[in-house]
């Protein structure tokens, strides 16, 4: 213990030295859309390529283990804690800009509500799909992320990337690995620092429209006005998640303040105060009893962050 303090010091001058904001001791529920999640050692906030490049390597020559989070809307992090440090690419990371008439270069922290609005504002079609999914541009194209038809692998052309040594390269689409929730970066490890986003020309009120009208449509029919991380499961192959749930019998159940949605089955939400361990209870209950009386095998979506085995 005493000795992942004395490096969680050297990372935390570090940081500061490269002017991240820091804090020991962060509360993760604080930065997680389920409001769940304990205390880690150290938490810092990525403002620059370097700060990726200087921070990560130091933490692997450490050994000091370490996350990195987007905004938090894809992940479910133990109550008890987590040891180590939690890099955030998040707003600190965030700038847009065009390269050309159709091409947007964007930094991973940058929230897609963001990329959307500066897509919209330049008149270029094709995020419609994204605008209203809570997350940043890293995080979307690490779970290669979609909605309503459209997924990040239609529109990301390039990705810039840096490997836990600090090694930098570039990759073009074909190279991403790209197919449901799944990208390169599900195995590979390395880390987003940037993507090159290819558009259309559209017309500006067009796409003001569908990106509204896509909106209205999760409002009316997510339960937003509850902490969650979108949907719970992934679409099992020939069918969906929220139909067999529902047919389960299993809207409203509940561990705690862990409950199976009434408005959207697919959703778990954080009615107050859940836990970790509630919401861990509450998705095998779920999984078992639709294994059992429908066949099917349902994946959580979400990336599970726990010292503990499961
Ligand atoms: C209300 C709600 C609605 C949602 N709707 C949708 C939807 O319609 N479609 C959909 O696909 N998802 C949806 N989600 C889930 C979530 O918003 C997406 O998966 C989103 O892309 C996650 O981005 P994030 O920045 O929050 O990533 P996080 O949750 O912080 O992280 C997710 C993973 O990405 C990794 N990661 C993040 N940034 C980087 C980086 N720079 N380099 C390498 N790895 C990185 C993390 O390590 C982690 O493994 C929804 C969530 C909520 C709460």
């Amino acid at each position: 213990m005493m000795e992942l303090t004395g490096k969680i010091e050297q990372i935390t001058a570090e940081a500061e030295a490269l002017g991240c904001y820091t804090e020991k001791g962060a509360v993760l529920k604080d930065y997680t859309t389920f409001k769940i999640g304990g205390k880690c050692d150290l938490l810092v906030r990525l403002n620059g390529e370097e700060s990726f490049a200087r921070l990560i390597p130091l933490a692997e020559k450490l050994g000091v283990p370490y996350y990195i989070f987007g905004r938090g809307s894809n992940l479910i992090v133990d109550s008890d804690g987590i040891s180590g440090a939690i890099f955030v690419s998040g707003t600190d990371f965030s700038d847009i800009s065009l390269i050309d008439d159709t091409s947007i270069l964007c930094t991973a922290g940058t929230p897609l509500s963001r990329l959307c609005i500066f897509a919209l504002d330049n008149g270029l079609s094709g995020l419609e799909f994204a605008y209203g999914i809570p997350g940043t541009l890293g995080g979307a194209v690490y779970m290669n992320a979609g909605a309503y038809g459209g997924e990040m692998k239609d529109v990301v052309a390039s990705v810039r990337v840096m490997d836990r040594n600090g090694c930098i390269a570039e990759y073009p689409a074909d190279k991403l690995d790209f197919s449901y929730r799944h990208s390169r970066f599900t195995e590979s490890g390395e880390i987003i620092l940037s993507a090159v986003i290819r558009l259309k020309k559209g017309d500006k009120a067009q796409i003001k429209a569908q990106m509204d009208e896509l909106m209205e449509k999760r409002r009316s029919k997510q339960p937003l006005e509850y902490p969650s991380a979108g949907s719970t499961f992934k679409r099992p192959e020939g069918s969906y998640a929220s139909l067999l749930i529902e047919q389960c019998g299993l809207k409203g159940v509940h561990v705690g303040d862990a409950e199976v949605s009434v408005k959207h089955s697919g959703f778990v939400i954080n009615k107050g105060n859940a836990n970790f361990k509630q919401l861990m209870e509450l998705i095998d209950i779920v999984k078992k009893t639709v294994k059992g009386k429908t066949g099917y095998t349902l994946e959580c979506e979400p990336l599970i962050i726990t010292d503990k085995k499961l």
